[in-house]
């Protein structure tokens, strides 16, 4: 288990990371989410033994983060950082003999991974020669390439098309499954709801947010109804716990304080004619994450 507590750092006199716990099992998506300058990188860094922390601990199985345990860690940084006139089996070998493992079991390894992310054909190609999303294909393999207990990833999916985050979340999943720990930040929320078990959410390095995916839109009490038909919407604006209607080219949203709201919205339009649907949906996370966050910049 990946056990953060109570850390906080300042760069000078900016606090980037305010008394922030949380725990990650083996096994868990954890996804880190924030706003730009939230404290996402800061904390990785700190996860991953690069950074101290001024204050609290991070420990795996109870051991702090040292030279001993960074073998078994992986990380995907947000920014790219390949040597571009590598080739691709140098460039893993490079990173996987880092790590302590022999060039025979590296090369063993890319090769399974080349496959998996549908790339074998690059294996000798200069980095540079690359399309950008494979890049990041690379760079995911050298982060996984020591088979990590802990995997940091900081936007794991930039640069890739639907099709290949399809093929990268399956094979993370996968990772989980076998027991590694994932914790990532991405900001595309679609992204973070598809792919993960539990998240936190930080605002300028505080913890506003933590709990599992289902819990978190169980509790946010807003709904969206979608309707379509001829109905009025002016009455439905007069409803006291009506939020917003929105009307968009084939149907409209009204968005609702809570589930009470919704039956008042179905009285008042349930004799309009020609209703062909009345549907409510959970907020989606984009909406939660604006909402939480738009709440303390508010404040
Ligand atoms: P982004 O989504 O833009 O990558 P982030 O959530 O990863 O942002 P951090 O990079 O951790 O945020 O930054 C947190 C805060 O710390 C910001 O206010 C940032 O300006 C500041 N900061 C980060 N690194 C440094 C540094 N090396 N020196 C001074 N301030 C820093």
């Amino acid at each position: 288990m990946l056990k953060v507590s109570h850390i906080s750092k300042s760069y000078g006199s900016i606090k980037a990371i305010n008394d922030l716990s949380f725990e990650v099992k083996e096994g868990e998506i954890f996804g880190l989410l924030g706003v730009n300058g939230a404290g996402k990188t800061t904390t990785f860094r700190m996860i991953v033994g690069l950074l101290q922390p001024d204050e609290g601990t991070i420990t795996i199985n109870n051991k702090p983060i040292d030279y001993d345990i960074s073998d078994d860690i992986g990380f995907l940084t947000e920014e790219r950082s390949l040597f571009i006139k590598m080739t691709v089996l140098e460039q893993v070998l490079f990173y996987g003999n880092l790590k302590g493992l022999s060039n025979k079991e590296i090369e063993k390894r890319l090769d399974y991974w080349l496959d998996r992310l549908k790339i074998p054909e690059y294996k000798n190609e200069k980095i540079k020669n690359l399309s950008k999303g494979n890049q990041q294909k690379i760079q995911f393999i050298a982060a996984v390439i020591n088979e990590p207990k802990l995997l940091v990833l900081d936007e794991p999916f930039t640069g890739l098309d639907p099709f290949n985050v399809d093929i990268l979340m399956t094979a993370l999943r996968e990772m989980a499954v076998k027991g590694t720990i994932v914790i990532f930040a991405s900001h595309r929320m679609e992204h973070v709801e598809m792919f993960c078990d539990r998240l936190l959410i930080l605002v300028k390095g505080d913890k506003v947010l933590e709990g599992s995916l289902k819990d978190i839109k169980n509790e946010y009490l807003k709904k969206s109804i979608k309707i379509k038909g001829d109905i009025d919407i002016k009455k439905i604006k007069e409803i006291k716990g009506v939020e917003r209607v929105i009307k968009t080219s084939d149907e409209i949203i009204v968005k609702v304080a809570n589930i009470d709201i919704v039956k008042k919205v179905f009285n008042v339009i349930k004799n309009s004619k020609n209703i062909i649907k009345f549907e409510v949906e959970d907020p989606s996370l984009n909406e939660i994450f604006i909402s939480k966050v738009g709440d303390y910049f508010e404040e």
